[in-house]
């Protein structure tokens, strides 16, 4: 059996109630996958920073890099005016595991406004583009004047649609196991807008071309399109995308953007992934407004774990686990109050593990 060591960063609010769940889950699994878990509680967030002075203290770090194979984090608040010394916790974390790719998919079980099921991903870059943060403010003759550096480099570039390749095929796997999809090839759509920022978005287009051309994705269909165009055709016709790749500000907007596709935030997962490591990540925030009242929709947080594992390797358990929770979805029996159901968080989640 192979043992994986998974570090728990429950943070603030609804994240101390759904990742337990995660935790659940993973130690729910059947045991004919063959996979043991050890689980590593850790600390980050604003009560931390509160109480520590650090929003993501060294320790954390430390044992992430050291004797962890993956993570689950939850979500933690960010106080509403700014608070001398605090910066958010998983901004600093993706630096320091370089965690070069954020990965959103976006997932419905029942029809678009087509008819089809949609479930696409997004894979963003994350280390580059405008947030260098690079900007400079002068006096020019009529006022101030502001710039910002947008920075694309080829490794950037190549490493995140090589990464966009792998998942689409993947995904391809995942889906021929348990057929929802209408979607038979995998597909990377390239997004940029080199028709203006030739040399900038040019890079992009040029690199992520050459990378999807290796030949491990020959079974990919690799396509382009022009991030505003891209915005129109993914509201009009969401379940047409399969793997969108794209630079860091575009691929920030566009995953906020199909997250409104499905409906809650509370169904949205998400991982930070680098070569050597992978965290899992509700893409929802701690949810004052429902903390402690035991009615947080799980489900974002279970996607993120069968996410991580994907990453880790696992991909048998993932697709586990991303049945489960469509099954879940499907029967519609125990929802959340946010899906307009009654179930609790804890309800929500029994059901799921009675599907594994
Ligand atoms: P939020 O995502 O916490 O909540 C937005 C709305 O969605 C709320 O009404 C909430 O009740 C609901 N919601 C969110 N997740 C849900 C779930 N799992 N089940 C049911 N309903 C859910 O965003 P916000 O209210 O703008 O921010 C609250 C705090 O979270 C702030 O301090 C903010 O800075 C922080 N935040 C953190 C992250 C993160 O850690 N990645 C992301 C966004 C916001
Ligand atoms: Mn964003």
């Amino acid at each position: 059996a192979r043992t994986l060591r998974i570090g728990l960063i429950p943070g603030d609010g609804i994240g101390r109630e759904v990742i337990p769940a995660g935790r659940r889950i993973l130690e729910s699994l059947p045991s004919s996958l063959n996979l043991k878990f050890n689980f590593v509680d850790l600390e980050a967030g604003y009560d931390t920073f509160k109480k520590t002075g650090s929003a993501l203290p060294d320790k954390t770090v430390e044992t992430l890099k050291k004797e962890c194979d993956g993570a689950l984090f939850g979500a933690v608040s960010s106080p509403s005016t700014k608070v001398a010394g605090y910066s958010s916790p998983i901004v600093a974390l993706r630096k320091k595991l370089d965690l070069y790719a954020n990965v959103r998919p976006v997932k419905t079980t029942i029809g678009s406004s087509n008819g089809n099921p949609i479930d696409l991903v997004i894979v963003r870059e994350n280390t580059e583009d405008l947030y260098v943060k690079e900007e400079k403010t002068y006096d020019g003759p009529d006022g101030k004047v502001a710039e910002a550096i947008k920075r694309i480099s080829e490794r950037a570039s190549s490493r995140i649609s090589t990464i966009a390749g792998e998942i689409a095929l993947r995904r391809q796997k995942i889906r021929s196991a348990a057929p929802t999809s209408i979607r038979d090839q995998p597909m990377v759509t390239i997004t940029h807008k080199s028709n203006v920022l030739s040399q900038t978005d040019g890079l992009f287009r040029e690199t992520a071309r050459k990378a999807l051309a290796a030949n491990k994705f020959s079974s990919v269909l690799v396509e382009e399109q022009i991030v505003d165009s891209m915005v129109y055709k993914l509201f009009r016709q969401p379940e047409y995308y399969d793997v969108i790749v794209a630079p860091n500000l575009y691929g920030d907007i566009l995953s906020d953007g199909a997250a409104a596709l499905v409906g809650s935030l509370g169904l949205v997962p998400s991982a930070n992934v680098g070569d050597n490591f992978a965290i899992g990540e509700p893409c929802h925030g701690s949810a004052p407004d429902i903390e402690g009242q035991n009615i947080a929709n799980p489900i974002a947080t279970l996607r993120s774990v069968a996410l991580m594992l994907e990453f880790l390797g696992e991909e048998a358990a993932a697709a586990k686990i991303y049945a489960a929770v469509d099954g879940n979805l499907d029967a519609g029996k125990f929802l959340s109050p946010d899906m307009g159901g009654k179930a609790s968080t804890t309800e929500v989640l029994e059901d799921v593990l009675k599907r594994l």
